[in-house]
């Protein structure tokens, strides 16, 4: 019997799936629903990228499912899945752990969607699908929220009357898998770094930072919304609500166009009218895509003086995302006016995207470190796993 967990990602129109052995953290498979739809593209490989044959029609959430678990088996015949963990972005004020999702709270998490309507109800649904699929096998949510659960009250609320404030408008932070997976990471590779000051810069798409002291979460720039703090590929980051009020009461523009506006068509899409893609704007050399990284970079710039005011200083920078991991020109520039805050990079390692890449005798190490968030809800379903075996035992 091959026993085994899926990890789920549920998006609007993408799906990505793993499959993980009950010990350990190598994936057996990963697979990628794109364009969720009638032109749904479906790549599957195994541990060794080896792309496993797959066949079905897709146009949801479900279909994409079954076909993807078809294929596992064909390549597994005796695979049995024990758990499914889902990636969700919000759980709200008070969860800060993974938890079973019984009836009773998919109820109080669909409550939630009104907080993140562009992905909550997306999540959700992949959460039914699998249930759907798999009758009876424990399902698994990860909150994207959850880290940031024990910010002080001071990084947690907006200046609004306070009675806003119990009803839940403040802010929760994003991104929770991510700087969970890094903090882990540091943890493991830089116990002095642990206990410290630690900034870490999660930029890809979508993109945010998070002021981590003592493994803890006590600022991030994402707010109420994931729309908030950074530019993001296509969403607008900080923004002045006056704005928002102009666009309503002098533009005429309803909510959902101002959703539409914020959400999809702003950050360094609409910065540059090219793209929502950092390498087509470092390629494109245009003065439009130029201005979209520089404003970019001096946000984030902002973003690291802010968030180590609330440290009370900084050990350690981390990058991470899609441009994190990847763009020494953007890592050199958001880092190339720091040198007040100790961040010295090393030109040599910045260009060779190693772990570390700050000179070594500079005060605030810069690192690089690949996050993984499949991961990080592969180990809690393992470990709610175990946690069930030990009391059936
Ligand atoms: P993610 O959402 O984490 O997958 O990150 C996607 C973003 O990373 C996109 O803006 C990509 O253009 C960007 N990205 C990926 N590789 C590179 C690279 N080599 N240089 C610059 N940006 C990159």
């Amino acid at each position: 019997m091959t026993s085994a967990l899926l990890t789920l990602n549920a998006g609007s129109s993408s799906l990505k799936i793993g499959l993980f052995p009950l010990v350990g953290e190598a994936p057996l498979a990963r697979g990628l629903v794109d364009r969720m739809g009638p032109d749904a593209i479906l790549k599957l490989t195994d541990a060794q990228d080896v792309a496993l044959p797959t066949s079905g029609v897709i146009t949801n959430h479900f279909d994409a499912i079954k076909t993807v678990v078809a294929a596992l088996r064909q390549r597994w015949p005796d695979l049995d899945v024990l758990a499914i963990g889902h990636r969700i972005v919000h759980g709200g004020a008070e969860r800060s752990e993974p938890v079973i999702l019984t009836d009773d709270v998919l109820a109080e998490l669909t409550d939630l969607a009104p907080f993140a309507p562009l992905h909550q109800p997306h999540n959700l649904a992949g959460v039914r699908a699998a249930m759907a699929a798999f009758p009876g096998v424990p399902q698994i949510g990860c909150f994207d929220t959850a880290f940031h659960r024990h910010h002080p009250w001071v990084n947690d609320t907006f200046g609004l009357p306070r009675f806003l404030y119990e009803q839940g408008v403040r802010r929760y932070g994003f991104h929770g898998l991510s700087y969970e997976y890094i903090s882990g990471e540091i943890q493991r590779t830089a116990p002095h770094l642990a206990a410290g000051r630690v900034i870490i810069a999660h930029l890809g798409n979508g993109a945010s930072m998070c002021a981590v002291r003592d493994g803890r979460s006590i600022a991030s720039t994402m707010g109420f919304s994931a729309l908030d703090g950074l530019p993001m590929g296509t969403r607008c980051g900080q923004l002045d609500p006056g704005v928002v009020l102009y666009l309503m009461d002098q533009k005429g523009m309803t909510a959902a166009a101002i959703s539409d506006l914020l959400y999809k068509q702003s950050g360094l899409l609409g910065l540059s009218g090219l793209s929502n893609d950092m390498r087509t704007l470092e390629a494109a050399g245009t003065p439009e895509a130029t201005e979209a990284i520089d404003y970019f970079v001096f946000r984030c710039q902002r973003e690291v003086g802010g968030l180590a005011a609330a440290l009370g200083g900084i050990d350690a920078l981390v990058f991470s995302g899609g441009i994190g991991e990847n763009s020494p020109f953007i890592r050199s520039r958001i880092c190339e006016s720091m040198a007040w805050m100790g961040i010295e990079m090393d030109p040599g390692r910045n260009a060779g995207n190693e772990r570390l890449i700050s000179r070594d005798n500079a005060a605030t190490r810069v690192l690089v470190i690949p996050t993984n968030e499949e991961v990080v809800i592969a180990r809690a379903a393992q470990a709610i796993l175990r946690s069930n075996q030990e009391v059936r035992a």
